[in-house]
């Protein structure tokens, strides 16, 4: 069966799924150090509301669904949810965005529930940068973690970084060389001006041409067609590296014409733009036992068709850890 499309023919395929708003972490571009007013419990959707969810969607076209956050894995035995999901005959892929803590312990535990593929968001190779840019004292390490998720058989394996100028920038070589030896896809992520980064403003913007010109720095770049699973990085590569080198500019509208997604928030609300108010209510009619299958349809009809951020301001918009970045 094809997939819904929208009122621009865009066929939507894949949902991201908040499962949790809350965060171990307090990244600097993402939450307050003191954290964000988190959803009542008994908002949350259940790992059974879940599910519903995506086995009512599934028959409209649903073939691809990504867990995300907050921090999907703090919600406990995430395992059972990625299971779950994996019982749907339809759905084909099932990825997840982790900030990777503890991730070598999660991996072969996800994998062998379900899980397909991961992204590890990792803005240092540093222990004393990761604590400061994540507010937070874990022993984490990017590469472990992400030797973790290869080791388990879980591809593709993503890094994104976040790049903020006189933060991290100095490092985007560093983590460019990871490609060489590692079958690893390292997505350098323009800083977006969402939620309220108190302690950054646009002059920590890097903009991707200026990494990409610091990446090649090392050796001559090639563009790539990248990892399976359309997103919207753009693809490069060394010379015979293992893995490839990706930039996403969400300030641009490259990618708003080829959308094929939309959003679960954690308290069951269908976002069709990430950077967008328009939602669809979806908890209440499925604790009420309605179909959801109309409410769909009716949420894809107000898709815009791209998103406003430039016209935003700073602080304007809900952090994406509230609304499933
Ligand atoms: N906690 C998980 C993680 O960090 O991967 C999943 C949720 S997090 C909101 C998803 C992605 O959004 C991460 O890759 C993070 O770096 C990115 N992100 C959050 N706020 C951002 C911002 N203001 N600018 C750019 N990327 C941002
Ligand atoms: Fe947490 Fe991810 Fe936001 Fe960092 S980016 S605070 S890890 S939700």
């Amino acid at each position: 069966m094809s997939a819904e499309r929208d009122q621009f023919g865009r066929s939507i395929e894949y949902l991201r799924i908040s499962v949790t708003d809350r965060c171990n972490f307090r990244c600097l571009y993402c939450m307050p150090a003191d954290g964000l007013p988190w959803l009542p419990r008994a908002d949350i959707l259940s790992y059974e509301e879940i599910a519903d969810v995506v086995g009512q969607l599934a028959p409209l076209g649903l073939r691809r669904v990504r867990l995300t956050g907050g921090e999907p894995t703090i919600r406990p035995q995430l395992e059972k949810l990625i299971a779950m999901l994996r019982a749907i005959p339809v759905v084909e892929d099932i990825a997840l965005s982790t900030n990777g803590v503890k991730f070598d312990e999660y991996a072969p535990r996800f994998r062998e529930a379900g899980l397909d593929r991961v992204n590890i968001s990792a803005d240092s190779l540093r222990p004393d940068r990761i604590a400061k840019i994540s507010r937070r004292n874990f022993s984490f390490d990017p590469v472990r973690a992400a030797s973790a998720a290869t080791a388990a058989g879980l591809a593709p394996v993503k890094l994104n970084v976040v790049v903020m100028r006189g933060i991290n920038d100095d490092e985007i070589a560093d983590f460019a060389r990871l490609t060489l030896d590692h079958p690893w896809h390292v997505r350098f992520i323009e800083l977006m001006p969402v939620g309220e980064m108190r302690d950054l403003t646009w002059e920590h913007v890097v903009p991707s041409d200026e990494v990409l010109a610091r990446a090649a720095e090392i050796a001559p770049l090639h563009a790539s067609s990248g990892p399976a699973g359309n997103g919207p990085a753009a693809y490069h590569a060394f010379a015979g590296a293992a893995g490839t080198i990706g930039v996403i500019t969400p300030m641009s509208h490259t990618y708003c014409a080829s959308c094929n997604r939309v959003r679960l928030t954690a308290d069951g609300r269908l976002r069709t733009c990430l950077f967008g108010d328009h939602e669809v209510g979806l908890r209440e009619p499925l604790r009420a036992g309605q179909p959801l299958a109309p409410l769909f349809r009716e949420a894809l009809a107000s898709k815009p068709r791209e998103h406003a951020l430039l016209q935003m301001q700073v602080g304007g918009l809900r952090a994406l850890s509230q609304v499933g970045g």
